[in-house]
Parts: C-alpha cells; structure tokens; sequence
C-alpha cells in the first residue's frame, strides 16, 4: 500500500522524520510531498527543501521525494494514492487537519486521511519554532540532523 505525506517541509524536523519513519514500516511506499504555494512564504526553495528531505530520508528505501502544487486530491489521484498520512502534535492541530480531512474526503470519495500521533518527545517540535531558535543563534543539534542545523546556519549567517 502507497501513502502520501504532504507537508511544507520548511525544513525537516525531528518530528516529521519520526513520523516519515514510522510510515515507511507500515506502507510499502511513502511519497513525501513538499508543497509549493506561492502564497506561503518559505525560508527554504522547494529545491532546498527537497534536497534535505532527500538526504535525510536516504536510509529508507521505500520513501520518495516529490513536490505538488494546488489541490492535495488531484495530485493524490494522479499518484494513483488515495492515503494521505499528517501528524498530530497538540488538540490545536486537530481543528484544521479535520476541516482539510473532512473537505478532501467531499472532493474525493475514495481519500481517506490517517493521523498519527507524534512520538511525546517531539510533540512541542514544529519547523517555525526551529527557524526561531536558529535565527537567535540558539542550539538546535536536538531538533533537527546536522545537514539541516547547517543549512539553517548557513540562511541566517550574516542575518537575513
Ligand atoms: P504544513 O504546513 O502542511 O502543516 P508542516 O511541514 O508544518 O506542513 O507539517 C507537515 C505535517 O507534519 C503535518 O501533518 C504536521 O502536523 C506534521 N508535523 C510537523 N511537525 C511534527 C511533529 N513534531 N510531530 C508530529 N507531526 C508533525
């Protein structure tokens, strides 16, 4: 069976890597799907986020890399994927992962949304509360791989 993660990825945490690994013991195949909304600005290019999620993930074979833009259900149909994977951290994500469940669910019957639950080590974890402390010059070793910890240096170097 065939999942999607879709996510903006901006950049991979702790967290989502938890959850990426735990998905690709469960499902023969793991999409992660970077999202490229123009509207939502990033820190990280699709291409920069894509790069660190592939090396990150290089150890699990049965997990791609790729990128969508626009509706998650056109691009879950034409992956021929209607399992969709989000994390769950604190009771403040559920209002709107149920709302985008519920909606794509209406647009396309067959979608069906699984949520699971962070691991509690990483439940406070999120990729802006990461920016924030690398931007201070805080530790972030615990948050996120080395090759990520560096790219975040590397934006902030000389202040943004
Ligand atoms: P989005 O902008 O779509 O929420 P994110 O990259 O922030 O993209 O998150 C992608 C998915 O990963 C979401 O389902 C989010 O709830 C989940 N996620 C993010 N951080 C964690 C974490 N620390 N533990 C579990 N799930 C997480």
């Amino acid at each position: 069976m065939k999942a999607i993660y879709p996510g903006s990825f901006d950049p991979v945490t702790y967290g989502h890597l938890d959850i990426i690994e735990r998905c690709a013991n469960k499902f023969d195949t793991v999409i992660i799907a970077v999202l490229n909304n123009i509207q939502k600005q990033s820190l990280f290019s699709v291409e920069e986020r894509i790069a660190l999620l592939k090396e990150t993930t290089k150890d699990f074979p049965n997990v791609e890399i790729d990128t969508f833009s626009g509706l998650l259900t056109e691009y879950a149909k034409s992956k021929n994927c209607s399992t969709i994977i989000r994390g769950l951290r604190a009771v403040s994500d559920f209002e709107y992962e149920m709302q985008m469940a519920l909606v794509n669910k209406k647009t396309y019957n067959d979608m069906e949304t699984l949520f699971m639950v962070s691991n509690a080590e990483h439940v406070y974890l999120s990729s802006s509360i990461v920016k924030e402390v690398s931007y201070y010059g805080g530790e972030i070793a615990c948050f996120v791989p080395k090759v990520v910890e560096d790219a975040l240096t590397n934006k902030f170097k000389g202040g943004l």
